[in-house]
């Protein structure tokens, strides 16, 4: 793998247990690159999918990476500290391009490693969004997590009896109840992202037949 140093880290005190996904939202690798260098800009991430695919290390595990920012999921907050990041290049949701079949295979050979070795469990594979959801979009709704739920590096949503709002609280979602609904249906329902509690969202939390829509 290719090592691309970037100063932007700090020591590693707590247990690696989620692996949080993001796109760049920058149309080229090298702007993204620089930026997750820059010593100014203050952040970073531990491994860079470019692309082109290439899959680039900039952070050791070992060590903290500066990608989530304020973000929290459920009784954690600052994941950073918790969590490997990991940059996907991509334009933005609002560019409605998908990701690159070379990037979610460049992607799923590193999560199929990553929690195999640091032994985190599929649930906490969890996009920027969801431990954001009041200042962060990505990965996006084109961003493809049902693939990810069936080679097991992602979990599929559990169905709960309790309340919607509740239901989408008690999986870790922090935020007031627009904002938790939109990342929840970037999540899982990306045909539907509306922060509204339409019909279909209520009834694929509750897990009723009739959510079972595509994902895409
Ligand atoms: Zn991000």
């Amino acid at each position: 793998m290719k090592w691309h140093p970037s100063p932007n880290f700090a020591p590693r005190t707590e247990t690696i247990r989620y692996v949080i996904v993001h796109g760049t939202w920058m149309d080229d690798d090298a702007s993204a690159l620089q930026r997750l260098c820059d010593t100014q800009a203050e952040v970073s991430c531990h491994y860079m999918i470019t692309y082109d695919a290439e899959t680039i290390q900039l952070v050791k595990d070992d060590d903290v990476a500066w990608h989530a920012g304020k973000s929290q999921w459920g009784d954690l907050e600052s994941l950073n500290k918790h969590s490997i990041g990991i940059e996907i290049s991509y334009q933005g949701e609002a560019s409605n391009e998908p990701y690159l079949e070379a990037q979610y295979e460049a992607l799923e050979a590193l999560l199929t490693d990553l929690l195999h070795r640091h032994r985190i469990p599929p649930e906490n594979v969890l996009g920027h969004s969801d431990i954001a959801p009041h200042r962060k979009d990505d990965p996006g709704r084109h961003f493809d997590w049902a693939r990810l739920e069936r080679k097991g590096l992602a979990a599929p949503w559990v169905p709960s009896d309790l309340e919607p709002i509740e239901a989408i609280r008690a999986k870790g979602y922090r935020g007031d109840d627009k904002e938790i609904l939109m990342a929840f249906q970037r999540r899982y329902l990306p045909n539907y992202v509306t922060g509204e509690l339409c019909p279909i969202t209520a009834a694929f939390i509750k897990g009723e037949p009739e959510a079972e829509m595509p994902t895409s």
